[in-house]
């Protein structure tokens, strides 16, 4: 398999959306290929739709399930990480997207991280060898390049680069479960408790990116596997690096900032001599391990299929583009 994947989701109409009279602009047209069609008026005033089409690793439309999704993306890393390698699963996109919904879910429709340790705990149990090892997660979160653990009660963490340039969270709480019943229960207790935003008004995690850890680890609590889930914050909040208030525009300018260097640092992986640029962002230098050695990413661009969408639909199909292109 290769070190990085791309892959697009596009979501169902909602029902509020038909009833608004939203319609559906995105055409799935075979597992690789998708269509938008934008809506365009020309100078005359007459309209017509611009084609725009997009090849990916993977494209998934609306009747796919979590299930599927995971088969396809993250479950080929299950094997890399129980070779002791590192691997990184992200959901791009904007607010309303699917994002939170691919990778953490429901307790009805878990997601992605759910699916991935029912597998990790199936393997464990079959493989001899690995009858000592044991599961632990951790799930913080990244606001405003400041990190809280969100299996702490949101207590702020800090970072730091050791003598063998490794990163460490000092103090982030890790836990061993047991069942992915007992994990499930902690990552949705722990989701809760996502980023209200500085206005506190609105419960909003759109500002902010979540990071679910899973790992393995012998008796001795040596790691030797991990994979890491990224519900990443909004993509549309990027642009509020131009608001007016103050402090928007510093959400705005850090999410800006994290994306751009996420990019950069994935792009890294597939070129051997390049710079990877950890250090421009909290995000990508808490996740130095995935942007080196035997890393493999895999990206889930999530798009709305609404009309109503389209600008920041093509935004992200043109960055999750851009994460490959060589
Ligand atoms: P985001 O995290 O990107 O802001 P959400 O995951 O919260 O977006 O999704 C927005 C809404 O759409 C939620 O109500 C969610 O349940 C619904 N939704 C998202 N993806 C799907 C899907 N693939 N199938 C059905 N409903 C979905
Ligand atoms: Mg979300």
């Amino acid at each position: 398999m290769e070190k990085i994947r791309v892959c697009v989701r596009k979501r169902p109409l909602g029902m509020r959306e038909v009833r608004r009279g939203e319609i559906n602009i995105i055409t799935v047209e075979d597992k690789e290929t998708l269509l938008v069609h934008e809506k365009k008026e020309a100078v005359d005033l007459t309209q017509y739709i611009l084609q725009h089409v997009f090849y990916f690793d993977e494209v998934f439309d609306e009747v796919c399930t979590n299930q599927d999704v995971y088969m396809k993306t993250t479950h080929p890393l299950i094997q890399h990480i129980f070779n002791g390698g590192n691997a990184t699963c992200f959901a791009y996109g904007q607010t309303g997207a699917g994002k939170t919904y691919t990778m953490i879910g429901t307790h009805q429709n878990p997601g992605l991280y759910a699916l991935a340790a029912k597998d990790i705990f199936r393997q464990l149990e079959v493989s001899q060898p690995r009858r000592h090892c044991f599961v632990w997660i951790s799930f913080y979160e990244i606001y405003c390049g400041q990190l809280y653990d969100l299996l702490n009660r949101r207590k702020r963490l800090f970072a730091r680069e050791d003598s063998k340039h490794v990163v460490q969270i000092v103090g982030l709480r890790e836990l061993q479960v047991d069942s992915v019943e007992l994990l499930l229960e902690v990552i949705l207790k722990g989701s809760k408790e996502r980023s209200t935003g500085a206005t506190g008004v609105n419960a909003d995690s759109s500002r902010s990116h979540a990071i679910i850890q899973i790992q393995i680890k012998d008796s001795a609590k040596r790691t030797f596997g991990r994979i890491s889930f990224i519900d990443l914050a909004g993509s549309e909040r990027a642009a509020d690096a131009r608001d007016s208030d103050r402090q928007t525009k510093m959400e705005g300018a850090e999410i800006n900032q994290s994306l751009l260097a996420l990019k950069e640092c994935i792009r890294a992986l597939d070129q051997e001599h390049t710079h990877t640029p950890f250090r421009q962002s909290k995000l990508t230098q808490v996740l130095k391990d995935s942007f080196i050695g035997n890393a493999k990413t895999c990206m889930i661009a999530n798009i709305s299929p609404s009309h109503v969408a389209t600008e920041h639909t093509l935004n992200t199909l043109r960055y999750a583009d851009r994460v490959k292109e060589l």
